[in-house]
């Protein structure tokens, strides 16, 4: 391919081999290696991934020169920065890579992470900009593995992090993805419905988490078209999944996220708990009122009476009672 979009793609691919021969191959990657062991990194996850390292000492330029890609392309690619002379200069410096693909299995920019954050003011991850070949609304990371995966077990899961995703590849479920970082966006939205029929949110498990997920559910619920499912699998507070499968293995992770998927339902059940005191009447009947406008929009009327049982159950009340002002509620929102 000569096309502007095939010489960026083929200067990503010679990238990635570049920083993951320096990883894997050489002395300047030995504190990367022991920095990936530290973190669980196995050596098929390296090369799954084709994680990398980009060292202190720039030597993409150098290598770019060498091989005689053209400026303009250089320029363009993302990979550098360009001084006020037009000169360029390695975007990622002392960082690990990660390197991102398109739906075909193609690298198309990266993601940096530092390998310390201790007394350090740059960002944690650095990511390539926007370019021809490169949209961050549209990427989402694993995708070409996960929608292969997709066809047999009907799901993909989408974590927060790159490293969720690779640790829990590392556990036998290779259906995991992520966003870019920024957030989860309309396009991305589109894409998933047409790479899977469930999609199942797993964020990490602290407040900004659960946000996410709230967040996340009702984007999908505003742009999906189709019939695509949503669960939610809710970690345990303060962790996320690449610190499960570090701490607890990943056979207990696969159990977790098999025994753990909850409705979206049951999520914002327990969600409208937060900073809630449920021993307060007030309090009672402001979470009943929003939990039964969440039951409301639930379209199977089974299901909609299994939510108002539990509630019932939960806090005595009267199940009729329930349904009426559910019923109530629904001529409302129409
Ligand atoms: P790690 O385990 O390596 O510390 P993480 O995935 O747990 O990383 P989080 O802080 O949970 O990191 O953030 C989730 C995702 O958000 C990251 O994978 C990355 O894509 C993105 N992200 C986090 N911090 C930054 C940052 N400073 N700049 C850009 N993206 C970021
Ligand atoms: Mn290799
Ligand atoms: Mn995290
Ligand atoms: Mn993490």
């Amino acid at each position: 391919a000569n096309s502007e979009a095939g010489q960026l793609i083929a200067l990503h691919q010679r990238a990635a081999q570049l920083y993951h021969h320096i990883l894997v191959n050489t002395p300047a990657g030995a504190v990367a290696r022991a920095y990936l062991k530290r973190r669980g990194m196995t050596d098929d996850l390296v090369e799954q991934f084709q994680l990398g390292y980009a060292p202190e000492q720039r030597v993409l330029k150098a290598f770019c020169d060498q091989q005689k890609i053209d400026y303009q392309i250089l320029r363009k690619s993302g990979l550098f920065t360009e001084d006020q002379a037009g000169e360029l200069h390695d975007r990622f410096v002392d960082r690990v890579i990660y390197p991102i693909k398109n739906q075909r299995g193609q690298v198309i920019a990266f993601s940096g992470r530092l390998l310390s954050t201790a007394n350090n003011d740059l960002p944690k991850y650095l990511n390539s900009p926007e370019t021809l070949i490169f949209n961050k609304r549209r990427t989402l990371f694993n995708l070409d593995v996960a929608r292969k995966d997709a066809k047999q077990t009907g799901k993909i899961y989408l974590f927060e992090g790159f490293m969720d995703v690779i640790s829990a590849y590392g556990a036998g479920v290779s259906n995991g993805i992520a966003s870019m970082g920024t957030s989860f966006t309309e396009e991305q939205v589109a894409i998933i419905q047409r790479s899977t029929p469930q999609l199942d949110i797993c964020y990490d498990g602290d407040s900004a988490g659960q946000n996410a997920i709230d967040r996340a559910i009702k984007l999908v619920d505003q742009e999906a078209t189709g019939n695509m499912v949503t669960r939610i699998v809710q970690l345990p507070a303060g962790i996320d999944p690449d610190e499960y499968v570090q701490k607890y293995g990943g056979e207990k992770f696969k159990k977790y996220l098999s025994q753990h998927e909850e409705t979206v339902v049951d999520f914002y059940l327990r969600f409208f708990r937060n900073d809630r005191n449920l021993g307060q009447q007030s309090e009672l009947i402001n979470y009943l009122d929003q939990s039964l406008k969440v039951i409301a929009k639930v379209t199977s009327p089974v299901e909609q009476d299994m939510y108002l049982g539990r509630l019932a159950d939960e806090f005595s009340l009267d199940k009729a009672a329930l349904k009426s002002q559910l019923v109530q509620l629904s001529e409302q929102l129409g």
